[in-house]
């Protein structure tokens, strides 16, 4: 139920930056899940997928890229990647340190456009040669 509130979080962001921005569709959202993050990446898609509603033919593209986790040992000051919160650093053996990276989430792009399927109003007719290629 985590994945459904932060979900929502996110597609209210969306919704209100498409609006701010005057887009009628949305193509892509690119997202950044840190490792440690506490979020069940493919819940929290599930969650969004099914919020998101295909606007003028358009589908919403979902890109997840996943942060890895970086902390810096207390004792020996090491920086290290890690894989869960209770790792140790793996030049003392210490399980006291600081988590630098790896525990937000952020959205980080939105792409859209404005009325997809309008054309343009300066558009002009193909020159005939195009259309009539019999000759
Ligand atoms: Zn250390």
């Amino acid at each position: 139920m985590h994945e459904t509130s932060i979900a929502q979080q996110i597609l209210n962001t969306v919704e209100r930056e498409a609006r701010r921005h005057q887009l009628d569709c949305i193509d892509s959202i690119r997202l950044r899940i840190g490792k440690l993050a506490s979020v069940d990446v493919d819940a929290l898609c599930f969650a969004i997928e099914c919020g998101l509603r295909v606007k003028e033919g358009v589908k919403t593209a979902l890109h997840i890229e996943q942060e890895d986790a970086e902390a810096r040992c207390d004792v020996c000051a090491q920086c290290f990647s890690l894989d869960a919160v209770y790792d140790s650093c793996p030049n003392c053996g210490s399980f006291r340190h600081h988590i630098q990276r790896g525990t937000s989430m952020a959205l980080v792009s939105i792409e859209g456009r404005k009325n997809p399927l309008k054309p343009a109003p300066s558009s002009i007719a193909p020159p005939l040669s195009c259309m009539d290629r019999e000759g």
